[in-house]
């Protein structure tokens, strides 16, 4: 295979965005250095839910199959309020029933697929590409010069030995504390402290031995989720997601159980009793926050971001993946056009090179976004939990158009048909009433 330039594209991180963005280059014949500072597979805290879409995107890269026989598929998401009890003014105690809704994909299955597993599978195609070397490494450095930039990295085994690369281009695919962020907009640090009290954070645990269910399941507690994602035929994966002001763990060891808790129901439907949680558990726990990081800029002259590290929300409506492959396919096809060009013309790619990609990428995450903070205003609210869930329950075709437009596959201004006004008034409705009643409550 003939190589189209003789500097590599250098890419940070050999996460799924780092992967796929390296495999689909060099697809198109450019020489690719992917540096991590870890040896794939590679673990992180990850609901490890693969929605419908991204799907579409492993297939350009290598045997679906392959990864689908080490996973399992799901066919839909299933939200679930647990029961509540509250205080009726002088008069006694209320009580309300747990709620369920769920919703089927309107087109195809997602995959739910260990990390480590979904990591070995790109990491193999990634093999198969001659055009891609690996380095083990962690980046630290960027210099740019007129027609070529330089990368500097340290290795695990000699860490006063600093490694320079030199690189037609770099693409920052380092996940949500990215370093190549920083060299884009060195003041990220600040933005993200100033939002401390609101800060998301994550954690994964694996449990064998149960059934795994057909869906994805969210449990809602009172500012904090659990999701429950089907890995294999007697496999799960649990992701909590909390705020920072809603738990504080006590310590590594206690904070499975302190965990499972707060979530009775998922407890009993798993069939499951949080003492022996030890023994049940997979060893491996995986924690990572906070996890909203806002970027301002995601290309510069030299270099762009892609994937976390171009900026995140929540992971609450497990979108991360599917954003990410998306948006390692644009950077790839943008790059692949204007990577020549900027050759040819002996200068390095800008901003406004690349500005194809920061807009496409914009409009990929606009309704993925816009619901993940709706969202993350359930979580905060159980009265809107509550009203949102009871209307889903009733109306599960305007359930699964929402996680269409949430998988990008129909325009938020979809959900505004006439055919959803009586899902939405009925919305309207259960809010204003729960509201309504919360108040009576507190009279
Ligand atoms: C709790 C939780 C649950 C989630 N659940 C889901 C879900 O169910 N479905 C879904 O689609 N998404 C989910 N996500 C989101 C998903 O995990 C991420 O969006 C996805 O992993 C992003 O991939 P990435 O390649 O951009 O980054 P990462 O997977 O974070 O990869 C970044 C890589 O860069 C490397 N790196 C970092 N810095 C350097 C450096 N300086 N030098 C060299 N290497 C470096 C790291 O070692 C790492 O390998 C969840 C996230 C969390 C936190």
């Amino acid at each position: 295979m003939e190589s189209r330039s003789a500097l590599p594209v250098a890419v940070i991180g050999a996460g799924p965005a780092g992967l796929t963005t390296a495999i689909l280059l060099a697809q198109k014949n450019w020489p690719v250095v992917v540096i991590d500072q870890q040896e794939p597979p590679i673990d992180k805290a990850c609901g490890e839910g693969l929605m419908p879409p991204a799907l579409q995107v492993l297939a350009r890269l290598g045997p679906l199959a392959e990864l689908q026989q080490c996973g399992r598929s799901f066919d839909g998401i299933s939200y679930h309020v647990p029961a509540a009890t509250f205080a009726r003014g002088n008069s006694g105690i209320n009580q309300t029933g747990a709620l369920m809704a769920a919703a089927t994909f309107l087109s195809g299955a997602g995959l739910g697929v260990r990390r480590t597993r979904l990591s070995r599978w790109l990491y193999q195609q990634a093999r198969q590409q001659p055009l891609i070397r690996f380095e083990i490494g962690r980046a630290d450095h960027y210099i740019r010069h007129s027609d070529h930039a330089i990368l500097e990295y340290t290795q695990p085994q000699d860490r006063s030995n600093r490694v320079r690369l030199a690189c037609r281009y770099v693409i920052g695919a380092d996940g949500l504390r990215s370093t190549a962020a920083r060299w884009i907009q060195p003041n990220q640090a600040k933005s993200r402290k100033a939002r401390r009290n609101q800060q998301r954070w994550g954690l994964t645990v694996h449990c064998r031995g149960v059934p795994a269910p057909g869906k994805v399941m969210v449990h809602f507690s009172q500012g904090m989720e659990a999701y429950v994602t089907p890995l294999g035929s007697d496999e799960i994966g649990i992701a909590f997601l909390w705020y920072r002001s809603s738990f504080q763990p006590r310590g590594r060891s206690t904070i499975t159980a302190d965990l499972f808790a707060r979530f009775e129901e998922l407890q009993q439907s798993l069939a499951i009793d949080s003492g022996p949680l030890a023994g049940w558990l997979d060893a491996s726990l995986q924690a990572v926050g906070p996890l909203y990081t806002r970027r301002r800029a995601i290309t510069a002259t030299g270099i762009s971001l892609v994937g976390d590290a171009a900026g995140y929300v929540d992971a609450i409506t497990g979108e991360g993946l599917n954003l990410a492959l998306h948006s390692a396919s644009l950077l790839a096809d943008t790059l692949d056009r204007g990577l020549l060009l900027a050759a040819t013309e002996g200068r390095l790619l800008n901003a406004q090179d690349l500005r194809q990609y920061t807009r496409a990428v914009n409009r990929l995450k606009f309704w993925p976004e816009l619901l993940t903070h709706g969202a993350l205003l359930l979580s905060r609210r159980p009265v809107l939990q509550r009203a949102f869930v009871s209307c889903m329950q009733r109306q599960p075709y305007f359930f699964s158009q929402i996680l269409n437009v949430n998988m990008g596959l129909a325009s938020g201004w979809q959900l505004c048909h006439w055919r959803y006004w009586p899902a939405i008034l009925q919305l309207l409705f259960q809010v204003v009433d729960r509201l309504a009643s919360q108040l009576s409550r507190r009279g």
